[in-house]
């Protein structure tokens, strides 16, 4: 059902106090179909919104239609001695869904433990961490083009993938509502157990014969230590991508600053740790009013309670500036706007 003035407050994770002038939850193709043919539709701009865990709304009222994913099912479409092949509804629960595969013995997603959100979502920004992203384990999604109204399957490389980004992040944002995704699982997974405090984790849990639970938990573990809980302290995660320059560039940035972050890539480039530059930059644990920088990851901003999405925004652009200004790197938000 349509709704009128419909608060949003609880589907972001910044906690904003805000209102979408138009809103409807779907559950089905049909819903879409149906709400094509509405006069609300027609006229008025859109948003497609998941679990809010990935946007930032600048205005407390969104004067437009949001439209809320919400349709469910976790289904095995095939499998064989080696893999297994699933198909998740977007409107799932992406933890939910991580558990879910972790407890059937599934490997492949354990890495992207505890992100918050829904299935539909991840393949829009081919969410990543601790070394895995959505397009290691990705088979396909359907979506509902919501200019022909017609029904769209994408694979890998329709999708585009790349860091933090996709189709749907760029030429397709805003068109296509994607329904289900999915996946190819391992039955006998290898581990990824190279990236940041994993294997550390896993020793300090006594775990010497790790499974995809004793990852997933070593995961958990990491996340709940040092990311804000937006249930507790509103925030979106990551608010900036981690730059990608060349080489050259980062050796300079090197000789300067000794201790830079980065991370060298296949080719000519290197990623730079956003947090590290935010953080030489002195933006660390700072506060404006009721906007911050998170105080210990520097690349998570946050509402202390009644920012609006302006305030935690100028703060952004305030960063964006100062970065470019000491280290003549800019800095992309990661976080979609409204
Ligand atoms: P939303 O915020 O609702 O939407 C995000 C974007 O996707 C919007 O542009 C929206 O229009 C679009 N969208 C949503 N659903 C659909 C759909 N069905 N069809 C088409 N478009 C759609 N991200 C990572 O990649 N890695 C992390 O480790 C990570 N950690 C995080 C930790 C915290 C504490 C928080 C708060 C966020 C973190 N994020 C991380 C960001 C976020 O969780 C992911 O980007 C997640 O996939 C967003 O899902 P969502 O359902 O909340 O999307
Ligand atoms: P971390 O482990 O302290 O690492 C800091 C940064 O260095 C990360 O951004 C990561 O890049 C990069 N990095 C670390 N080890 C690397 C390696 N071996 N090879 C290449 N790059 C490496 O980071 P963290 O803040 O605790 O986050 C841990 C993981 O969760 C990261 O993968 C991060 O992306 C993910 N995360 C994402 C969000 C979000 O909103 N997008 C929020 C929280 C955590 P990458 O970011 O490219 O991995």
């Amino acid at each position: 059902m349509l709704s009128r003035n419909f608060s949003l407050s609880k589907h972001n994770t910044f906690g904003l106090d805000v209102m979408a002038a138009y809103f409807m939850a779907i559950t089905d193709t049909r819903d879409l179909k149906k709400l094509r043919n509405d006069r609300i539709f027609i006229e008025e701009k859109r948003m497609i919104l998941g679990g809010g865990s990935n946007c930032l709304f600048l205005d407390d009222y969104y004067e437009g239609l949001v439209i809320l994913i919400e349709n469910k099912g976790i289904n095995i479409v095939s499998e064989d001695n080696d893999t297994v092949h699933i198909s998740a509804a977007a409107g799932e629960d992406w933890t939910f869904f991580v558990e879910k595969m972790v407890n059937a013995g599934y490997g492949g997603v354990e890495n992207l433990s505890r992100i918050p959100g829904k299935v539909g979502a991840a393949p829009m920004q081919n969410i990543g961490a601790y070394g895995v992203e959505l397009k290691d384990v990705f088979y396909s999604l359907q979506a509902f083009d919501l200019n022909t109204g017609e029904l769209v399957n994408f694979d890998c490389n329709d999708c585009e993938f790349g860091y933090r980004t996709s189709v749907f992040k760029t030429i397709y944002k805003d068109r296509f509502v994607i329904l289900s995704v999915d996946f190819v699982l391992q039955k006998n997974p290898l581990l990824k157990l190279e990236y940041g405090a994993i294997k550390q984790k896993l020793e300090d849990l006594g775990v010497h014969k790790p499974n995809i639970k004793d990852v997933s938990r070593a995961v958990t573990h990491i996340r709940e230590s040092k990311l804000p809980d937006p249930k507790i302290l509103g925030n979106a995660g990551s608010f900036f991508k981690n730059p990608v320059i060349h080489n050259l560039v980062f050796d300079d940035l090197k000789k300067e600053f000794p201790d830079a972050v980065g991370f060298s890539n296949n080719h000519n480039t290197t990623k730079v740790a956003a947090g590290w530059l935010i953080e030489k930059a002195g933006w660390k644990g700072c506060r404006k009013g009721d906007a911050g920088v998170h105080k210990n990851q520097a690349l998570v901003l946050v509402n202390y309670g009644k920012a609006t999405g302006r305030e935690i925004y100028s703060l952004a652009m305030e960063i964006q500036q100062s970065v470019k200004e000491k280290f003549g790197i800019l800095l992309e938000p990661e976080v979609n706007v409204f």
